[in-house]
């Protein structure tokens, strides 16, 4: 074979600090706005977080925190936390984003797991950790991010102030070069099922996937204009927003604690934000107070969606007020943007009802992430829009195993290198992906599919249905069944009968639930998902004949 001629072109590692160091000296006056715990809002911009994070980097060299250590944080989304995620990975060590709605039994298998040496966190957190001392090391270092006259008193070993350890710190600092490939980021997914598993960033991931985010969502993005990110920095890097913001020079505005409907308004209109970012069940939140206060947040003009499917109802309700929605999806283990919706040429000219089928979808794959479906003996299936089958990822944003985890690593693998997301789906042959189902949640009966997301789509429009999910239930006959569960809205005790016709349009027969049951609220995943696993395991001896469980 012929020798192929290199390009005579510099090839520098690719590093999370340089995204900082860009945005510095490109958008030194960006505003970094957060909302605090005790109310404050607090303003710095990135030529003083690129400071502080250089502080805190020789600050955390000085506790003898090396390449490939892993530093935690359990904490909100706020500046501090922002800025660890440069001090942390741009010396070359691993920040480990701990999610705090996980349960104490994850959390602790987690911390341990990992082998976090220092551990920041907000005040708000130290009653978890205090709660679970004796199964953690002694030796990890406890940093409390607040001010030195807000520490309380706790039971927590080693504990160091946040400003006075970044105060401890210089701020001449030239951030290290090593390889690309060094690892940058730890962050465990949910697992609905077993244990957590670990996704470990790269420094080049990272700043690959913010370049490729940066470049699919240029509305979101811009100089001068505002993101508020919902989407937590403990989850999945908060959708890749800490990059791919300073890159572009979009100002932040960090909610903190509360995430309620209101509070949500709140800091919209407040701080004029353009673009907001999260999952549908915050924005159901804000839907009511726009509602209730009669007019849109000031400035608003887009929202992006993701983590699970949104709605009808919901984009069109948003889109009616001029709000654009842009449906994303992606997982932990993509970085986490695999796909957007923004829609393009000639989309944009389509009907409004047209444009919210398409805005439905989860979008279109994003540069640099290759999608394939494949039926259950692994055979691929045609991108035609009509075959459904197991979604499979591959690309340089996409996690290759799970850390320190041989056997998860292996299934999540196929034997082309593809990822498994465990999610079902259709491609059309315009590039569209949607998703049918979780490939656990799907209901097969007499051998065909029944997927709960649409039918759970459709019963959210009831104008009596607070929430609900669509589960499978095993069935002699059938295999499987589903069963609706309906949590109503305050006041409202909606009539099966009423509910199953309100689906008889939009679902063949066979596809309708073949029983209803009520409950409160529905139980919840530590990233907010509906836990289908419990409800699952609630209802597996579910009787459709007689409307009750038959134990
Ligand atoms: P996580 O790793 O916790 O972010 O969860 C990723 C999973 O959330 C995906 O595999 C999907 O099952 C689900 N998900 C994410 N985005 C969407 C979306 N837009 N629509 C439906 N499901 C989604």
């Amino acid at each position: 074979m012929e020798e192929n001629m290199e390009g005579m072109m510099m090839n520098m590692p690719l590093r999370i600090s340089s995204i900082l160091e860009f945005a510095k000296t490109s958008y030194p006056e960006v505003e970094i706005i957060s909302k605090m715990s005790s109310g404050e809002v607090h303003r710095t911009n990135y030529r003083d977080i690129s400071i502080r994070s250089k502080k805190m980097a020789n600050a955390l060299l000085e506790l003898k925190v090396s390449l490939g250590d892993r530093v935690a944080t359990i904490a909100w989304n706020s500046y501090r936390h922002f800025e660890l995620y440069f001090a942390i990975s741009g010396i070359g060590a691993v920040c480990h984003t701990i999610n705090p709605r996980l349960s104490s039994e994850q959390l602790v298998y987690i911390i341990n797991h990992a082998e976090d040496k220092v551990i920041f966190l907000d005040l708000s957190f130290i009653k978890l950790i205090e709660a679970h001392l004796d199964q953690i090391s002694p030796h990890i270092k406890f940093v409390l991010m607040c001010e030195p006259s807000e520490v309380p008193d706790s039971n927590l070993p080693n504990v160091i102030c946040y400003e006075d350890l970044i105060n401890s710190g210089s701020e001449d600092l030239v951030w290290p070069v090593f390889p690309e490939d060094t690892a940058s980021g730890l962050c465990y997914t949910s697992g609905t099922t077993g244990k957590p598993k670990g996704v470990l960033y790269s420094n080049r991931s990272t700043v690959l996937h913010a370049l490729l985010a940066s470049v699919t969502l240029p509305d979101s993005f811009a100089v001068g204009r505002k993101i508020l990110p919902i989407v937590p920095l403990f989850h999945a890097n908060a959708w890749g927003i800490p990059y791919s913001a300073p890159l572009t020079g979009s100002s932040l505005v960090f909610p903190g604690q509360s995430l309620d409907g209101k509070s949500i308004y709140q800091l919209l209109d407040q701080f004029e934000v353009f673009s907001a970012w999260g999952v549908p069940t915050v924005w159901f939140g804000l839907l009511d107070e726009i509602k209730h206060k009669g007019v849109k947040p000031k400035g608003l003009g887009e929202m992006i969606v993701g983590g699970s499917a949104a709605p009808r109802s919901l984009i069109s309700e948003f889109e009616k007020m001029g709000v654009t929605v842009v449906h994303a999806w992606g997982m932990t283990e993509t970085s986490p943007l695999a796909s957007t919706g923004r829609l393009t040429i000639p989309y944009t000219a389509l009907p409004e009802d047209q444009k919210i089928d398409l805005k439905m979808k989860q979008g279109r794959k994003v540069f640099g992430v290759d999608l394939k479906i494949v039926d259950d003996e692994g055979n691929e299936l045609p991108q035609d829009g009509e075959n459904v089958g197991n979604l499979f990822v591959r690309g340089n944003t996409i996690a290759k195993g799970y850390f320190n985890n041989e056997d998860a690593s292996k299934a999540a693998i196929d034997k082309d290198g593809w990822f498994e997301t465990g999610d079902v789906a259709s491609i059309d042959k315009e590039g569209f992906l949607t998703l049918t189902d979780r490939s656990k949640d799907l209901i097969k009966s007499g051998g065909e599919w029944i997927s709960s997301i649409d039918l759970e789509n459709c019963i959210m429009n009831h104008p009596e249905v607070e929430n609900c999910a669509v589960i499978a239930v095993p069935h002699e006959k059938w295999y499987e069944r589903p069963l609706l569960i309906v949590v109503p809205k305050a006041g409202c005790m909606p009539e099966s009968k009423n509910l199953l016709e309100y689906l008889e349009g939009s679902f063949a027969k066979w596809q309708l639930p073949d029983g209803v049951v009520y409950e409160e609220e529905l139980p919840f995943t530590a990233t907010g998902k509906v836990s289908k696993l419990s409800l699952r395991k609630k209802y597996e001896d579910f009787n459709f004949k007689k409307g009750k469980n038959i134990k």
